[in-house]
């Protein structure tokens, strides 16, 4: 029987490629509905492309071009954030890939979890900020949450077939765009720098994300949620290749890795397919085309944002969720010209200082957090004009 697929974020990178793994395996899926924020020509075209149930676009002011670009097709047409947990958790859906940007990925996981749904997990942020509540609302429900982060992807299936314990994850991490300035010179960056990825081609936000170094921080939080692991059994190393995607220690020594070229194809396909995987004949790695393998500590004074991860992590409560919405708004704000890069990591250091912590958060308290912290990056922001 085919999956059913529901892809949040269609119009995004995860979520286009999401798409080329459906039309490269047509009997396996087919998608039900799409969700975008603002591209309503890209949702459209997709829509009528694979023949979806419905869609939803975020931003209310473009739901009047979408339904008229979709009037001759029978495609249910919604608008706004509550849309996209309807959507979810349609009983005519049994995936949800969640594909979004931000916090805004958060009540669509927990809506999809609530309804009992397979969740393929690109938004790296639900679990940054809501970690505890999801991982426990999750078991608590029976509900799969298969990674999509090539890193997780790449521990995830190190795992498989392990029944004895680890000693530790070693996360790999390409060191993002800037990896060659000299830290005198991050203050001069500009985004148009920030976001020329040596390896990968992603969204803005994880692209700049990713020459903070606040991404690698992000995803040492989400593989503690994901697998269980304490943050001082979590490394990490700097590959500037790209090739070695993460790899687990055992307590015997031995260390699996997983490799391949630098594709999101590989892990999506994976997290839609588990326990199986997809025929991809062209996907041919050549290692004599790659023979030089490099590891490397990372520099963690010319990026502070991993060791405020690890601090947030060993905190708890609502401080990861702190800094993860103080980032959105830094990086927003930094990809408009409107400050500089090292700002991003500072405000998140000032938001921070003045936050509100919560230890056991519920949803109202990551909600307000949230609130909080966006808050506190603007004032920061406008005191370092
Ligand atoms: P993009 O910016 O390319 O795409 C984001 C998608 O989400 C777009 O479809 C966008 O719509 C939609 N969107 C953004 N905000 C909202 C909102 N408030 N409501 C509804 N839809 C929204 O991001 P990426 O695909 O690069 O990243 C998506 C997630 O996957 C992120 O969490 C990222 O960290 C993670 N990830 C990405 C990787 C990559 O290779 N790109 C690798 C590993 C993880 P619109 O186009 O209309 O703006």
């Amino acid at each position: 029987m085919k999956q059913r697929l529901s892809i949040l974020g269609s119009t995004g990178s995860i979520g286009v490629q999401t798409l080329d793994i459906v039309a490269e395996n047509p009997s396996l899926f087919e998608v039900n509905s799409l969700v975008a924020h603002r591209n309503w020509e890209l949702l459209a075209r997709q829509a009528i492309e694979f023949d979806v149930d419905s869609v939803v676009i975020a931003d209310e002011s473009k739901y009047e071009l979408l339904k008229e670009a979709l009037a001759a097709y029978p495609i249910k047409v919604y608008t706004g954030s509550d849309a996209i947990c309807g959507v979810v958790q349609s009983g005519e859906v049994d995936v949800v890939v969640n594909a979004l940007v931000g916090y805004a990925g958060l009540h669509p996981t927990i809506a999809a979890i609530e309804a009992g749904k397979k969740i393929a997990l690109a938004n790296k942020e639900t679990l940054v900020v809501g970690g505890a509540l999801v991982m426990r609302m999750a078991a608590e429900r029976g509900v799969p949450i298969l990674p999509i982060d090539s890193e997780h992807s790449a521990i995830f299936q190190c795992l498989v077939g392990e029944r004895s314990p680890l000693r530790r994850l070693i996360v790999t991490c390409s060191g993002g765009a800037l990896r060659d300035v000299p830290m005198e010179q991050l203050k001069d960056v500009t985004p148009e720098q920030a976001l020329k990825h040596p390896q990968w081609s992603m969204g803005a936000k994880i692209t700049i994300d990713s020459a903070t170094l606040v991404n690698k921080g992000f995803e040492v939080i989400e593989a503690h949620w994901l697998f269980g692991v304490d943050a001082d059994r979590i490394s990490v190393l700097i590959h500037p290749q790209s090739i070695v995607h993460s790899m687990v220690e055992f307590e015997d020594g031995a260390i699996k890795a997983q490799l391949g070229t630098p594709d999101m194809h590989m892990p999506i396909s994976y997290a839609l397919l588990f326990p199986h995987r997809a025929s991809r004949p062209e996907e041919r790695f050549d290692f004599l085309a790659h023979p030089t393998l490099t590891f490397a500590e990372p520099d963690r004074v010319k990026y502070p944002a991993l060791d405020i991860a690890y601090d947030c992590m060993r905190r708890g409560g609502t401080a990861a969720c702190v800094m993860n919405g103080t980032n959105e708004v830094a990086v927003a704000a930094f990809l408009q010209h409107q400050c500089r890069f090292t700002d991003i990591t500072a405000s998140i250091e000032y938001a921070l200082e003045r936050a509100t912590f919560v230890a056991n958060p519920t949803l109202a308290d990551y909600e307000a957090s949230n609130e909080e912290s966006r808050a506190l990056a603007a004032e920061y922001l406008k005191l370092n004009k």
